[in-house]
């Protein structure tokens, strides 16, 4: 469920009419619903109350400071994977204690970072890491929280490009290699062993992968505890998938979700955490574009947005479906017409939709790509010298630019010339 519905013959954001924001901030633009993103974190807080629990919010998928204050002014944790999101994360209010740090391949220098700023653990991914956090701890006279990050070696049964679980990808250490790297953790100085970590793979939209992975958790729990680690946490990644048409079969709800992780993990008395992004963000946005012209092209029609890859990368990376939809209301019965939906960038692959029924479209009308909140603004990049697409945050009748669109001049003076050019 969203926010975004047709009133008054109009798409609107909350109580906002999307033409409004268009008049005020250009298109394209990407709108976040406030209200949504409260919602979304909610019921997995909701579905977790059975025990202990942090919820971080996935910042790679919708990075805005903004956007983490609204989810941090909720007691919502944040899972980063990088400095510069350790830096958004405490910007937005976020206090280093619900903060965890993921990702395959951390610094000394973003490892010295959140141990100065304070942080809650890190999810380390191989026993490299482990010695160099170990050494950047011990050299600062202190000691890191860790949950080493097992991999399963689950099927996901999603988009090869974001399968995490299976033991070929880059990601965590092999499970039947536990027993030797929490020994190896045990034994270092500046290591506490606080936890086991996971996370299979996202946009998964079935929960028989996740049960299947942490099953195999609970069973390694069992034996690192018998072998005397104190493992108190449990970190079960993200990855609950979203509806991204009205049309197909609705993946797992949180409820569901929260049901099985203390079916398969309840009984250990760990804290739960969890990191979901999509599902908190991915239906809690709109890119919003207008059509710059209609093409007739000598197979279909072509709709030219002004809106392209490098705004949302995810129908060319990824294959991905976004459902396209006017900004102005139709009346229910008009009659579709066929086009291809691309966009200004000089690349074939600039392509966000092929042959997509929508109501006949007049040059200089918005349309609206749902579900564009996770991965999409976080994603986009200057490609074709495209300033980035500015964001925009509405909260029941209010709205406000949380990024605005760069001019020429700040995009162009970041670059220099050599005095000797
Ligand atoms: C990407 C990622 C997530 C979030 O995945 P979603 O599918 O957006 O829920 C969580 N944890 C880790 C370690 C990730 O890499």
């Amino acid at each position: 469920m969203d926010h975004f519905d047709y009133r008054r013959g109009q798409l609107h954001a909350e109580d906002v009419p999307i033409g409004d924001i268009a008049a005020a901030v250009g298109t394209p633009f990407y709108v976040y619903s406030a209200s949504t993103l409260r919602r979304h974190y909610r019921l997995f807080d909701e579905a977790l109350s059975w025990g202990d629990h942090l919820v971080c919010f996935a910042v790679k998928a919708l990075s805005n400071v903004a956007v983490l204050k609204v989810l941090g002014d909720m007691g919502a944790g944040m899972d980063i994977v990088s400095g510069g999101e350790y830096a958004r994360a405490r910007a937005a209010g976020v206090p280093g204690e619900r903060i965890v740090f993921s990702g395959v391949g951390k610094t000394r220098a973003e490892m010295r970072q959140a141990l100065e700023g304070g942080i809650r653990q890190f999810n380390v991914e191989s026993e490299p890491e482990l010695h160099a956090l170990s050494e950047v701890a011990t050299s600062m006279g202190a000691v890191a929280p860790v949950a080493v990050r097992l991999n399963p070696d689950v099927d996901a049964r999603t988009h090869a490009k974001i399968a995490t679980g299976s033991r070929e990808t880059k990601f965590g250490v092999p499970i039947d290699r536990a027993a030797d790297v929490y020994a190896e953790a045990a034994r270092l100085p500046g290591i506490e062993v606080v936890g086991v970590d996971v996370h299979i793979g996202s946009q998964l939209t079935d929960l028989a992968p996740f049960r299947e992975a942490y099953g195999k958790i609970a069973d390694v729990t069992r034996m690192l505890r018998a072998a005397g680690h104190d493992i108190r946490r449990l970190d079960l990644g993200g990855g609950l998938g979203i509806p991204y048409t009205r049309s197909n079969s609705a993946p797992p709800l949180p409820v569901e979700y929260g049901r099985m992780v203390q079916e398969t993990v309840g009984d250990l008395g760990c804290e739960i955490e969890i990191e979901p992004g999509r599902l908190i963000a991915g239906n809690a946005g709109l890119l919003v574009a207008s059509v710059i012209y209609v093409k007739s092209g000598a197979v279909r029609d072509f709709l030219i947005l002004d809106a392209g890859m490098n705004d949302l990368v995810r129908p060319a990376m990824y294959e991905a479906h976004h459902d396209i939809v006017p900004v102005r209301a139709r009346p229910p019965a008009t009659p579709t017409h066929v086009y291809d939906v691309v966009g200004p960038v000089c690349e074939t692959g600039d392509i966000f939709a092929r042959a997509r029924p929508l109501p006949p479209m007049e040059p200089g009308e918005a349309v609206a790509f749902r579900s564009a909140g996770a991965y999409g603004a976080v994603m986009a990049s200057e490609y074709n010298s495209r300033p980035l697409v500015p964001e925009v945050l509405v909260d029941r009748d209010q709205f406000a630019v949380i990024r605005r669109r760069p001019s020429f001049d700040e995009m162009i003076n970041r670059d220099t010339i050599p005095e000797w050019l």
